[in-house]
């Protein structure tokens, strides 16, 4: 039977977001619905208020959760009622030949629940990054539900469902930071310094952040940072990260801010031969101009990183692990716990840069 619960949508690009109930129906085939207990206010969210993403409102916002298994549909096997479960939005299909050939994370197809939330009218809601976790209740495809360890704390694990995953695995399974690298990091927000912590746990010993914001700064020395360089008093930025690492330059160079300029910084900031992440989106009207020459003579690797390569099944209940062992601090991502009516005033701390996560926790 289809219920209804509260939730926080975007109605109209721009404007404030909006408390109103909604309805979630029986899963279908393939589907869970999952009680929400978490979920973390993303950039991604304020992207879809403000109508970066698409033009298709209403959005049902939230989309980086854990909850508990409440119902599946027909044929759903991997997870069953009372599971507690991280949700992810890149569930992978296992047929494609990315999937056929072991590399899941390249997957071309990302499964969402084909049933839809609606307003009370009827009206179908578009659930951001096919999740929607701003909601009591939300229906998902079981693929996008990943069991954890239910020892951990909700508001926490929630934020492997997205940010904090992007960065971890932009060090760990793009970046392939191994013990002993140099590893610099250059935009050290929520993504950045999760990327800090998995450069960390990966065995880096020299681990540099780069910022704007002192704030920030602090946040990922917190988190493994050895060095710091703040790029407002140090302009050279690339100079500065050769200092720190015997004049070679990083290993690995992580670019978390996603602009033409940091670009640059970390194509030049990388040793010879070293690795070039990139795991920030820019926008669509960024440029680089910068001599190809020197892209053939700096040799090394430059990737992308999405989701930071992350097999949700793979990878996330060893974190939550690491976590509980104490090996993996989650939780200083989780700055404030607010209620299902703070979203709006949580995109006004995020603007600001006051926060690593606000997190929506459902009690
Ligand atoms: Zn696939
Ligand atoms: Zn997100």
């Amino acid at each position: 039977m289809s219920k209804i619960v509260k939730a926080v949508l975007a109605l109209r690009r721009g404007e404030p977001v909006a408390l109103r109930e909604i309805v979630v129906p029986d899963p279908g085939p393939g589907e869970a619905t999952v009680r929400v207990l978490a979920s973390g206010v993303c950039h991604t969210d304020l992207h879809y208020r403000d109508g970066v993403i698409g033009d298709a409102f209403p959005y049902l916002l939230g989309h980086e959760a854990s909850g508990i298994v409440e119902q599946v549909g027909a044929g759903v096997d991997n997870v069953a009622p009372g599971d507690f479960v991280v949700l992810n939005w890149r569930a992978v299909c296992g047929r494609c030949r990315a999937c056929r050939r072991g590399r899941a994370e390249s997957c071309v197809d990302d499964y969402t629940a084909s049933t839809p939330m609606t307003l009370t009218d009827g009206t179908p809601l578009q659930p951001a990054l096919g999740i929607g976790a701003f909601a009591e209740l939300t229906l998902v495809h079981a693929g996008q539900c990943t069991p954890v360890s239910p020892k951990a704390d909700p508001a926490v694990v929630a934020l492997l469902g997205c940010g904090v995953m992007s960065g971890l695995g932009a060090a760990m399974n793009t970046g392939g930071v191994a013990t002993g690298d140099t590893v610099a990091v250059i935009g050290v927000g929520g993504v950045g310094c999760a990327a800090v912590a998995g450069a960390k746990l990966a065995g880096a010993t020299t681990i540099i952040a780069v910022d704007l914001d002192e704030r920030k700064l602090g946040h990922a020395r917190a988190l493994g940072a050895t060095d710091v360089i703040d790029a407002v008093r140090t302009p050279d930025v690339v100079t500065a990260i050769r200092d720190l690492t015997d004049g070679l330059g990083a290993d690995v160079v992580i670019d978390a801010a996603g602009t033409p300029e940091t670009w640059k910084q970390a194509f030049y900031a990388r040793a010879l031969g070293g690795t070039f992440v990139l795991v920030a989106r820019p926008d669509s009207s960024m440029r680089l101009e910068m001599p190809l020459l020197d892209t053939f003579l700096r040799n090394g690797t430059y990737r992308t990183s999405w989701y930071g390569d992350c097999l949700p099944s793979r990878d996330f209940d060893p974190l939550v692990g690491l976590h509980l062992q104490g090996r993996l601090p989650l939780d200083h991502f989780v700055t404030e716990r607010i209620g299902l009516t703070d979203v709006e005033g949580a995109f006004t701390s995020m603007r600001a840069g006051d926060v690593l996560r606000s997190v929506v926790v459902f009690t």
